[in-house]
This record gives C-alpha cells, sequence and structure tokens, in this order.
C-alpha cells in the first residue's frame, strides 16, 4: 500500500465509509478535491456538517427535515386525512414528483425483516400510531416497497390499524417485485398510486 500525506490518507479514509466506495475510487475522489477550487470544498464541506447539524427528524411525520414539523405537515392545502406510509424520505421525494399524491406521509426509516432481525419496535411504527391518536385518518396507504419486507411490514400495519375503522389501500399495479419505490419513474408510481386497492 503506498502511503500518502497524512490529509490525503484521511480524505482517503473518510470517503470510503462510503457504500459503494473502495480504495481505488476513494483515492480517485480524494486527489479531485486537491485540484478543485478553495471555494468548492469549502461549499462541499459546509454542506457535508449542514446534513448533520441542520437536518431533523418531523415530529409528525419522521422525514427528515431542517423546519419541524416539516413544510408538508405544515401544507394546510393537503389533505391531512390521507396517509401514506412509506420506507425512507427518498420515497417521499419520489412520491413527490409524481405530483398526484396530495395528503400527508409517515417515514418508517425501514421495513420488518424477521431475517435482518429488524422488528416493529425498530422503526417508525409507534410515532404513526402515536400521530393517529390525535386524528383518525380515513385512510392509509401502504406504499412500502414491494419487497419480502415491504410486504411483511404492509401486512403488519394492516393488521393493526384496521381494526382502528381505517381503510388501508396498497400501492400495487407496475411496480416490479422486489424493486424499490424511489427508482420507480413518475408514470410508473403514479398508476401504482391510482391503482391502490384495500387489504
Ligand atoms: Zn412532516
Amino acid at each position: 500500500m503506498i502511503s500518502f500525506p497524512e490529509p490525503i490518507s484521511q480524505l482517503i479514509d473518510g470517503f470510503m465509509k462510503l457504500p459503494g466506495i473502495g480504495p481505488k475510487t476513494a483515492q480517485r475522489l480524494a486527489f479531485h478535491v486537491l485540484h478543485m477550487s478553495e471555494e468548492d470544498v469549502q461549499h462541499l464541506s459546509r454542506a457535508l456538517l449542514a446534513v448533520k447539524k441542520d437536518l431533523r427528524y418531523c415530529r409528525v411525520c419522521c422525514n427528515i427535515t431542517d423546519v419541524d414539523p416539516c413544510m408538508i405537515c405544515r401544507d394546510e392545502l393537503r389533505d391531512h386525512r390521507l396517509i401514506c406510509v412509506v420506507q425512507d424520505p427518498r420515497d417521499v421525494a419520489a412520491m413527490e414528483r409524481t405530483r398526484e399524491f396530495h395528503g400527508l406521509y409517515h417515514v418508517l426509516h425501514g421495513a420488518i425483516s424477521p431475517i435482518g432481525g429488524i422488528g416493529p419496535e425498530d422503526i417508525r411504527i409507534k410515532e404513526l400510531l402515536d400521530r393517529m391518536r390525535d386524528t383518525l385518518p380515513k385512510e392509509l396507504i401502504v406504499a412500502t416497497n414491494p419487497t419480502v419486507e415491504g410486504e411483511a411490514t404492509a401486512m403488519f400495519l394492516t393488521r393493526l390499524v384496521k381494526p382502528l375503522g381505517v381503510r388501508v389501500t396498497r400501492i400495487a399495479r407496475g411496480l416490479p417485485m422486489g424493486g424499490d419505490l424511489e427508482y420507480a419513474d413518475e408514470l410508473t408510481l403514479t398508476q401504482a398510486l391510482e391503482g391502490r386497492r384495500e387489504i
């Protein structure tokens, strides 16, 4: 292993902590930073710090936000009695891109996975029940990923919420099994939302 001056080694180590970045890519990125303008490096380092310092979780929907409650939960024009449950903040962004959904969200930050040892208490299900205690939604749209974990989560939520008298629907049509919601294109996602069925 070639030894680089300490600051470069530190940067390489830092990049290697990112997903999908091996030693070669980390070295390439580190040397790229070396050749960037000081202004661009300042901007990048401020952006890195800001995601840790300025971001928090919305107390209502658990999405990441810089204002609490988030802009979506604050929006009076949206239907507050319609809640779309997703696994990841990136799924909210994907749904918003369709411009077809005008309710609120709930971000679980994961899915139930018996094999992976992730139970209902490890994701934001308690927070969902807490917010439903204040106002009961008329419909809960379960938009977890079409994977084994996503389906298990959908089933768990249905069993939990349906007895409360809430209509529970699941988006389905057009989404490939095993796929990730965030990678679905806008048309597919819009169709999946329109073709939701009661579960
Ligand atoms: Zn929110």
